[in-house]
Order: C-alpha cells, then structure tokens, then sequence
C-alpha cells in the first residue's frame, strides 16, 4: 500500500538513495534539502519527487515546510525518515563550540524538530513509521568525531525512548547505522585515511547508498510492524554490537 513518505537531506547521497527506493516501493515520496538548489532540482527533474528546501535544525522552519509537504502529497506524513547529516571534524582539544553546536543541531535536534509536528498525524491514523539515520561511529565512537559521534548515540537514545511511547498506536521509530558508505560525505576523507578504513570492513569495501534505501524500504514497510526501538547496523561487519 503507497504511504505517504518524507525523507530529509533527501536530494543527495543516501537520502537521495533512500527517496528513490521508498519511491519504488509504491510510496507517495517528498524530498527536503538544505541549500543545494542545483543538486536538488536535477533530482527532482530526474526523479519526479518533490523537493522543499529547509534547516532541520530549525523547528519552525520542519513545522512550515512539512505542512507544505503533506499539501503537495496530499495529506499526512506516514514515513518520516531523518536523514539530513554534517560532519565537522576535528580533534576534541581543538573543537570550537560552533563546530560542537552545528553538529548537535542538525544531526540531533532535527529530530526532535522533524518527528514533533509529525507524531499527532500517526497517532491519529494508528499507523507510521519513522526511521533515523545513525552512524557506525555513534555505535562505537571515532576519534574526531567527539561531535557526531555524540549526536549519532543521541539518535539511537531518542529512537528507543520514543519507540516505547508509540507502540501501542501503531508507530514504530528504528533507526539505521550505516558503515561507510561511497557519498561525498566520505569522498571528503582523504584516500590514506579510506584505505585504512576499507581494510577494516570484513566484505571490504564501501556500502552502496541504495543498501540503506533497501535497509529503509525493510523497517517502513507493513512487514516490519514487530520491529521498533531497533538499531539495524549496515557496515559490512566492520562493528559489530551486541
Ligand atoms: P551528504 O552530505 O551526501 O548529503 C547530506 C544531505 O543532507 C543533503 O541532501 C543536504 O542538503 C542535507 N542537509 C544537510 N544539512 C541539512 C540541514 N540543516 N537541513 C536540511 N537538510 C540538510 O550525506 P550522506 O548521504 O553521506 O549522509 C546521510 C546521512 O547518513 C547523514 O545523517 C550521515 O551522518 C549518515 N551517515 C553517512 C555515512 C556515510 O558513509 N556517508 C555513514 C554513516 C552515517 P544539501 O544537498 O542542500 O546540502
């Protein structure tokens, strides 16, 4: 049955990966990006998804904007998903408060801001799903990554409190940790520093985004309606938890 779906950072790398798979699945799919206007444009025209450009990190800025979703798909947000992420990486000793703000807001708060003006909606319907896009590196912790390692655990944190208050109406809330996965956002590590890390990955090599689209289609889906406060690991066996 086609769902209505919104996906955030959803233009590019794996929210892109994960708009087209949900889109595929027979979804209703809208599209949110932060301020690439020409990435999200040549997606939209490719795809045929509806995009809408907004800061998750900005509460009343996720309620506008996922209002003005919901008039285009024609009704009430049944999948969320929270992707939108940033890195800014550096050693803790030499982390400014922005780069430890900036990460907290966009890859955390955004959570509370995307999941809040939606939660009422499937509440009311008795059905939805919600999945959020953690990180290997919240799992286990990297150094340089004090910041996102620390919202990327947080994530997991909101998505096992939230999962026990909307069981019993029919929302689930799971989350995805991806291993590396080949986006810009790793294109950005340099290739000494990959080499090292794709040596480390059991199946040894880079995931591919449309991986955590699948991984995504999986826990959204009628299917999974047993699944909740999951954390589904995609690493290529390179973490393993318990
Ligand atoms: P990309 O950098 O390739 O894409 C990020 C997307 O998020 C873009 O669409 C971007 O919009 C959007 N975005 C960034 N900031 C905001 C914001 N403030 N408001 C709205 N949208 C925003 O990232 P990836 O595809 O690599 O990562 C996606 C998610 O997966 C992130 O949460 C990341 O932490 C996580 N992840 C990634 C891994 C990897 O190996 N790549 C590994 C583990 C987790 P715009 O195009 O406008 O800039």
């Amino acid at each position: 049955m086609g769902r209505r779906a919104l996906v955030t950072g959803g233009t590019r790398g794996i929210g892109a990966a994960i708009s087209i798979a949900l889109q595929k699945a027979g979804h209703s799919v809208a599209a949110n990006y932060a301020g690439n206007d020409e990435a999200a444009k040549a997606f939209a025209d490719e795809h045929g998804i509806a995009v809408f450009k907004w800061d998750v990190g900005d509460f009343a800025a996720c309620e506008a904007g996922i209002r003005e979703a919901e008039k285009a798909l024609g009704g009430s947000i049944e999948i969320l998903v929270n992707n939108a992420g940033i890195t800014r990486d550096g050693m803790f000793h030499k982390m400014t408060p922005e780069a430890w703000n900036d990460v907290i807001r966009v890859d955390l708060t955004s959570l509370f801001n995307m999941t809040r003006p939606v939660i009422d909606g499937m509440r009311e319907a008795g059905w939805g799903r919600v999945v959020n896009i953690s990180s290997i590196n919240g799992q286990k912790g990297q150094m340089g990554q004090v910041n996102y390692s620390a919202a990327k655990a947080g994530v997991i944190g909101f998505t096992k409190a939230l999962a026990q208050e909307t069981a019993r109406k029919g929302i689930t809330i799971n989350c995805v940790a991806p291993g590396y996965i080949n986006t810009d956002m790793v294109a950005a590590v340099p290739q000494n520093v990959l080499d090292s890390i794709i040596a480390g990955i059991p199946v040894n090599r880079l995931g591919e985004a449309e991986e955590i689209g699948a991984a995504v289609v999986y826990l959204t889906g009628d299917d999974a309606g047993f699944i909740t406060g999951a954390t589904l690991a995609a690493n290529g066996g390179q973490h393993m938890a318990g």
